[in-house]
């Protein structure tokens, strides 16, 4: 499993517990409502739910970091070891010869946003930064 296959798998199944969970958070607000509606005054219904915010946080914090993923495409180049070896095409350096230089793939920011998922039992110890 390569570490973009691994990143996609998590931050998508993340993506579904961020949905899940706001779900979830809006059914309890409404049964939450209904319970201060038929028992006390209208005015203390529960108007704002900070678990459905933060599941609207957490889905669009993912989605940005599967921009991320997108924005960090494997190439090929001078890794400093061969000349044709993987190398991140955004993070890569122009040389002098028309090539591309860069650290081995995957490239710090990769390594940084899988680091979270570091107890995964997919997670590859040579993948942390
Ligand atoms: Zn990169």
């Amino acid at each position: 499993m390569t570490i973009t296959e691994f990143l996609n798998a998590r931050l998508h199944e993340e993506q579904q517990w961020a949905i899940h969970l706001e779900r979830n958070a809006r059914n309890y607000l409404r049964a939450e409502n209904l319970r201060e509606v038929r028992g006390r005054a209208r005015q203390t219904t529960v108007a704002w739910d900070p678990y459905a915010e933060f599941a609207q946080r957490v889905y669009r914090s993912v989605t940005g970091q599967l921009r991320i993923l997108e924005e960090h495409p494997q190439t090929r180049g001078w890794d400093g070891d061969g000349v044709d070896n993987p190398i991140c095409e955004t993070c890569a350096r122009d040389d002098r010869d028309g090539g591309q230089d860069g650290d081995p793939y995957p490239c710090t920011t990769l390594r940084l946003l899988a680091l979270p998922y570091a107890d995964h039992p997919h997670y590859q110890q040579e993948w942390a930064p």
